[in-house]
Order: C-alpha cells, then sequence, then structure tokens
C-alpha cells in the first residue's frame, strides 16, 4: 500500500488569517495570546485538512518563516538581540522585521536580511554564522506543536531543515567558513531527534534542498557526514529534496544514511527510473508526483499510467506525496467566485491537489475502478483544457514560429543611435527621471477599488486618473526633471495591470501564496496564448505627454518579468510563453511609438529571479529571456530611445547578457551599495547609459544634496560622466508626497552641481 503524506501546508490560512492577525498584533492592536490562539486554530484547521493522509507535516506552521524558526530552534540568534525587553516572540520578530510589537522608535535592530527561497518568490530570513556561533537546542515550539497535533489524533510527521542545507542558507558575518560549524551543529540536531523519538515519533522529514543545486566536494561531504552522524536509529528520516533533479547529487542522495529518500518527480521525472534503480533496497522512496509549484490540474490518468508499474515493483516502499510543500501554492480553489467555470475546471489549489493525491493512492492500493468517476472528470478537464480554444491561438503560434533574429535587433550599434537621441531630446548633462510610480494615496485606491465595484463610472474614473496624471507632470515640470513620467496612478500593480489586458490572463480572487512574512502576492495565472486586442498604455501616456514639451517616458512592463511574478503554463516551455509576451508588448511599444512618444521604459524587475537554481543552466535561460526583451524594445527606431530598469545591483555573473539587451539606457539599484556594485559596468563589459540609483525609496528619509552629489560622483569614478542619468532607486508608489517632492528636489540640485562642476 503506498502511503500518502504532504510535505507542508500553506498557513497563511485561506483568507490571509495569518495575514491580518500579525499585522494587527505587530500594531499592539491584540495580544501575544490573541495571535498565538488564531495560530493554533488554523494549524487545527489545516490538520483536519490534510487527514486523509498517513503522515501530516508537523512544525511547517510558522509565524514568519521556517528558517527563522530553525535559526531559534538551534539557538542561532543574532547577538544584537540579546537583553532586550520581551520574551522570545518578541526577539523572533525583531530579527524578522527591526522592531517587536512594542518596541518604540530607539529599541529597534535592524532585521534579518531577507532573500529568495531557491527559485520560489517565497523569501526567507539568511541565518547570520560567526566563527563564534555556539547552538543550544531550544525545541520548545516544535515540541508543542507535536504535541498539539498528537492530542488531536494527527499522525505526525515533524520538518526540519536539514542542518547542511541550513548551513548553506546562511551568511558567514566575519571571515569564518561556515560548514567548521556543522560539526557542533549536528549534535544539536541529534538531541532534538532523541527528543521526537521519546515523543513517539516515527518518521522525521528532514529537507536537503540543496541536493538539487551545484554541490562542491566540501558540501558534498558534509551530507554525508551528517547523515552518518544523525543515523542513530531512534527516529527514520525521510530526506526530502525537492525544486528539481538530483542530477551529479544523485547517488550521494540515495546512498545517504537515512531510511528514506523524497525527491521531485514532477521536475526530476525522468530521472526517477535511475533513483529507483540506484536506492538501496531498505529505503522508503517518496515520489512528488503532485506540482507543488502551479495551480493546474494533474492528468491522474498519465500519472497512473507511468506510476502503476512502479507502485508493484516498490510496494510498501513507494510513498506519494507533492513535489514539495503545498506554502507555494493558493489554499483553496473553491473560493473562487469569479474564476470562469472552464477555466477553474483546470485548476487545483493546495486543497485539490490533496484531493489528487488521495484519488491517486485509491486508485494505486484499490485498483482504478475504485474511483472510476473522478478519473473520468479529471479526464474531461485534462482534455477540454488541451483543446480549447481559449489555449490555443493559431495566430499567435504561427507568430512565434516566425520569430527571426532581425525581430530583436535595432537599426543601428548604440554610438549612432545615442547620438540622434541626445540631439533631438536635448537633454543636458546628468540627465535626471524617475523609475515610473509616484505616490498611490488613498484616493487613488478608492477610486480604482469603486470603479472596479462599478460604483465609478468609466468617465469619472478616467477624468479622477487623469487629474493625477496633471498633477503628477505639473509636480515634475516644478522640479525641473528632465525626462517625465505619467505616474502610473491607474495601475494597481505592474504585472496585473498588463494580465487584465492580454487574452491568455485569468484572475482569482484569494489565489495568495505568501512572499515573506504577512506579504502576500497573488499571481496571474497565464493560461492560454497571449495576445494584446488593444492598446494598453497608450491613451494615459499621450494624454500626460499633451500637458507638456519635456520627453514623456512610456512605461511598461517586460515579458521576462510578466512571465516570472505569474502562474505559468505547464503545457509548453516557459521560453515560448514569453516570446509570446514579447510579441505582444512589442505591438504595445510600437503603438507608443506612433503616437510619438520618444523614450520608452520597459521594466524587467524580475529578469535575474528567473535564474535556473543550477548555473550550468543559466545560459539557456538567459538567452531566451534576453531575446525576449530585445523583441519586445528594438523594433523602434534610433531616436526612440529604450530604458530598462531593474531592482537590484548585482549583475557581475549576468553582464554580458545585461548588455546584450541593448536597451539605451538602464537605471538599476544601487543607493545602498555605496556604487561599488558598479564595477560590473565597466565600459567594456556595458557600453550603454545608467542610470544608478541615488535615492533609497524603501526608506522614508530623504536624502540631501550632498549625498547624491557623492553617490554620483561615486559613480562617475566607474563610469564615464557623460553615460550617467541621476535618478531614484526604484519607483515612488510606496512613498508620500512630502517625501518625494523634497528628496527629489535635492536629487535635481544635486544634478544641477555635478553639471555646473562638469
Ligand atoms: N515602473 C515601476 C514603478 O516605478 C517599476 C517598479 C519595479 O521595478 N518594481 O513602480
Ligand atoms: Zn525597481
Amino acid at each position: 500500500m503506498a502511503k500518502i503524506h504532504n510535505l507542508g501546508f500553506p498557513r497563511i490560512g485561506a483568507n490571509r488569517e495569518l495575514k491580518f492577525a500579525l499585522e494587527k498584533y505587530w500594531k499592539g492592536e491584540s495580544t501575544q495570546g490573541e495571535l498565538t490562539e488564531l495560530a493554533a486554530g488554523l494549524r487545527q484547521k489545516h490538520w483536519q485538512h490534510q487527514s486523509a493522509l498517513d503522515l501530516t507535516p508537523v512544525g511547517d506552521f510558522s509565524f514568519y518563516d521556517q528558517v527563522l524558526d530553525t535559526s531559534f530552534t538551534l539557538g542561532n540568534i543574532p547577538a544584537r538581540v540579546e537583553g532586550l525587553a520581551g520574551d522570545e516572540l518578541d526577539n523572533y520578530f525583531r530579527v524578522a522585521r527591526g522592531r517587536s510589537a512594542h518596541d518604540s522608535g530607539c529599541s529597534c535592530v535592524h532585521a534579518g536580511e531577507m532573500t529568495k527561497w531557491f527559485d520560489t518568490n517565497y523569501h526567507y530570513i539568511v541565518p547570520e554564522f560567526t566563527a563564534d556561533t555556539r547552538f543550544e537546542l531550544n525545541p520548545q515550539r516544535l515540541l508543542a506543536q507535536l504535541e498539539e497535533a498528537q492530542a488531536q489524533g494527527v499522525a505526525a510527521k515533524p520538518i526540519l531543515v536539514g542542518p547542511v542545507t541550513y548551513l548553506w542558507l546562511g551568511k558567514e558575518k566575519d571571515s569564518s567558513n561556515k560548514l567548521d560549524l556543522l560539526e557542533q551543529l549536528l549534535p544539536v540536531y541529534a538531541q532534538l531527534l532523541s527528543l521526537l523519538a521519546e515523543k513517539g515519533v516515527e518518521w522525521v522529514q528532514i529537507d536537503e534542498p540543496i541536493l538539487v543545486t551545484e554541490l562542491s566536494a566540501e558540501w558534498q561531504q558534509a551530507l554525508e557526514k551528517a547523515y552518518q552522524t544523525l543515523n542513530q536509529g531512534k527516529v527514520k528520516l525521510l530526506l526530502a529534496t525537492y525544486f528539481g533533479e538530483l542530477k551529479e547529487n544523485l547517488s550521494l542522495a540515495v546512498n545517504l544514511q537515512v531510511q528514506g529518500l523524497h525527491v521531485d518527480a514532477v521536475r526530476g521525472r525522468k530521472e526517477v527510473d535511475a533513483v529507483i534503480a540506484a536506492l538501496p533496497a531498505d529505503k522508503t522512496l517518496s515520489l512528488g508526483v503532485i506540482n507543488g509549484r502551479n495551480i493546474w490540474k494533474t492528468d491522474l490518468n498519465a500519472v497512473l499510467n507511468w506510476l502503476e508499474p512502479i507502485a508493484r515493483d516498490l510496494g510498501e516502499r513507494l510513498w506519494i506525496a507533492p513535489s514539495c510543500s503545498l506554502l507555494h501554492v493558493p489554499v483553496d480553489l473553491n473560493s473562487e467566485q469569479k474564476l470562469d467555470a472552464e477555466i477553474k475546471s483546470w485548476l487545483a489549489f493546495a486543497l485539490q491537489k490533496l484531493d489528487e493525491l488521495s484519488v491517486l493512492s485509491r486508485a494505486l492500493n484499490e485498483g482504478r475502478e475504485s474511483v472510476a468517476q473522478v478519473l473520468a472528470d479529471n479526464q474531461a478537464a485534462i482534455d477540454s483544457r488541451r483543446q480549447s480554444t481559449r489555449v490555443n491561438n493559431p495566430d499567435v503560434q504561427a507568430a512565434v514560429a516566425a520569430i527571426t533574429p532581425a525581430l530583436g535587433q535595432r537599426q543601428h550599434p548604440y554610438a549612432e543611435r545615442i547620438a540622434r537621441q541626445t540631439a533631438h531630446l536635448n537633454l543636458p548633462a546628468f540627465p535626471t527621471t524617475t523609475i515610473g510610480s509616484f505616490p498611490q494615496t488613498a484616493e487613488i485606491r478608492q477610486a480604482r477599488l469603486k470603479f472596479k465595484k462599478g460604483e465609478l463610472d468609466q468617465d469619472t474614473y478616467i477624468r479622477q486618473m487623469q487629474a493625477e496624471i496633471a498633477h503628477a507632470v505639473r509636480e515634475q515640470e516644478a522640479l525641473e526633471l528632465d525626462v517625465l513620467v505619467h505616474g502610473e496612478a491607474e495601475r494597481n500593480d505592474m504585472v496585473e495591470y498588463f494580465g487584465e489586458q492580454l487574452d491568455g490572463y485569468a484572475f482569482s480572487q484569494f489565489g495568495w501564496v505568501q512572499s515573506y512574512g504577512s506579504r502576500c502576492v497573488k499571481p496571474p495565472i497565464l493560461f492560454g496564448d497571449i495576445s494584446r486586442p488593444n492598446a494598453m498604455t497608450v491613451a494615459w501616456t499621450q494624454y500626460a505627454q499633451s500637458l507638456t514639451d519635456k520627453p514623456m517616458k512610456g512605461m511598461l512592463t517586460g515579458p521576462v518579468t510578466i512571465l516570472n511574478w505569474s502562474f505559468v503554463r505547464d503545457d509548453q516551455p516557459r521560453a515560448v510563453s514569453c516570446y509570446q509576451l514579447a510579441l505582444a508588448i512589442r505591438e504595445e511599444v510600437l503603438d507608443l511609438e506612433k503616437a510619438g512618444v520618444k523614450v520608452i521604459q520597459i521594466d524587467e524587475a524580475a529578469l535575474r529571479e528567473g535564474l535556473p537554481l543550477r548555473q550550468s543552466e543559466w545560459q539557456e535561460y538567459l538567452n531566451w529571456a534576453v531575446e525576449s526583451f530585445r523583441i519586445t524594445a528594438n523594433g523602434v527606431a534610433d531616436e526612440t530611445q529604450i530604458h530598462t530598469h531593474m531592482c537590484y545591483s548585482e549583475f557581475n555573473d549576468i553582464i554580458a547578457s545585461i548588455a546584450d539587451m541593448d536597451a539605451d539606457v538602464i537605471t538599476i539599484e544601487t543607493s545602498r551599495s555605496d556604487m561599488e556594485l558598479l564595477d560590473a559596468f565597466d565600459h567594456f563589459r556595458y557600453p550603454n547609459e545608467i542610470g544608478p540609483g541615488v535615492y533609497d525609496i524603501h526608506s522614508p528619509n530623504i536624502p540631501t544634496e550632498a549625498q547624491m552629489v557623492k553617490l554620483i560622483q561615486l559613480a562617475a569614478q566607474r563610469i564615464p560622466a557623460e553615460r550617467l542619468w541621476v535618478n531614484p532607486d526604484c519607483g515612488l508608489k510606496t512613498r508620500q508626497w512630502a517625501e518625494v517632492l523634497p528628496a527629489l528636489k535635492n536629487m535635481v540640485a544635486a544634478a544641477k552641481t555635478l553639471r555646473a562642476n562638469a
């Protein structure tokens, strides 16, 4: 009998209950007791949802982040929060967010750094290590959740971040080597496993997803050593890997001293035979057969065709599960009231994925007849999606097939283009601009909400947005900025805004996924071939341009970013979806140009995020990502200036690809790095113009003229001054006008000072 289990459940709640409870607590509007009570209620509900499983995850719930939980369990707490008022939860939130619920101004500490969890959009708090790091077991959180689960009759399988992955995720704060800490880390894990055994736990899931990345020999040896040490026969260990194939780590993974191995049988499907062949005969194999990274229904019949012979071979040794934790998908499709019924019939969120798992297990254990109707319904949904004319648009497919390199090629090289652009845009040295958005005020949000609800008619809405645009233009003229923007008042979100206007996209109401802490995102669902029925931004931009003689920058989101922030199709390569997006946005670029827009910015905030986990696969991704950008941007005349914007500054390892995009101007985030990161952009590697951000828009602080002059001077040590622009790090939508106006005033003054000194 194949057992079924789950690797983790979304903890934010079907209605984002945890988010709202946390934010209330942080504002001091609720007590810790209220918060912990809500959390216990959520856990109970989530375990009930998983009651059909043979083994249920425990310890996957978190107030903020499972990696930060692990740091606290291991007693690895940054020294800066020691000795502060309050209890452990206060300190926990201090590390997570820089302050706890009741801290006023001065007791703030700096928050732990946050970074992406592998190739997901989830962000974890980076563990901090020094040569002096000591670990000390603090099992209370986990044991309490375990007792709670056991009291509720849950077949509990505690979940731990494995010791080697834990070290790998962290960062040395001095010149020490974090791998040296393994020796003293392992006894703490051993102690924890003993405690879990004493509590009657049979299986513990221990996550080592680093096994799907490229590992040096030291890290491979660390894994071997870790599981030699932890294999003490008290509990059985299920070593979980996910997010990809094991590849060169396969033999290492199957031979680690554990009792079971979980592999991602969605992304790693073609490797499963090799895993089975190599896995020692006494080990359990858990196959992650349901995709935990997307929102599509599983083709259950196809999975069974593949899985049945495996199940016959492995018998009791086979378990099945989602490919990874369900943290990365929304909770319940049944909450959706507005989704088109046909599209809805193609989808599965976390609860539906668990149902699929139950169906698979019944089919394997009792025969397909026992679930004949469900399988037939599933087949009908799969067929309807495959054949739907809403998914398949032959014109779009033909256009993608007809793509040639010429489509991504500007008329002339940068050096010739820039001369023409400078002449006809009439820009000074150190030209000033902003990244696109101006403050999204309460009035703007309200108007949009009312318009969506039908409480505001279209004409009134348009007039109100035009008034916002006019205001933004007036302010920019008064500030004497050189290249203006319309301010993006009409946009809710830089991806959703375009998705809503493209054919091939659907939107959920409750499809929230945790991004970090209480922050959630609701990725749009790219379900079909993409086309652009109408111009999306031209009218707003034209209106804005009509109000000023200064150049007005058209503002678009690029194809790679739209792709990387969406749930995407599993029935065609990501590259194909990206090319389709590129062709659609290219039409918008050309329409803007036709409407007289002379500068067009195409944001690619998420280009770097899409990099595959293995560096050996980077180039392939970068090839189609860069080509998609080129197709989008490069159909314009030499005189039209293309800008792109990226919300980060680490370019060293991808600078050749960034240069290949051939945007005339790139604006990036650099104000906090003292421009050191500009070293990547030396003249040979990056010949075009650059706007290194001089104003940190994430902070309410107002930068002074002198600070910004200094930053540009630092930049000018690395980049010839004639190629530098002066601009903030990113869009200003989260700021207040009262902060933005003085900051931009100082910024323009800084540019003028630089010009005068040139
Ligand atoms: N144009 C967008 C804005 O200004 C860019 C945002 C981003 O890169 N994240 O808001
Ligand atoms: Zn940005």
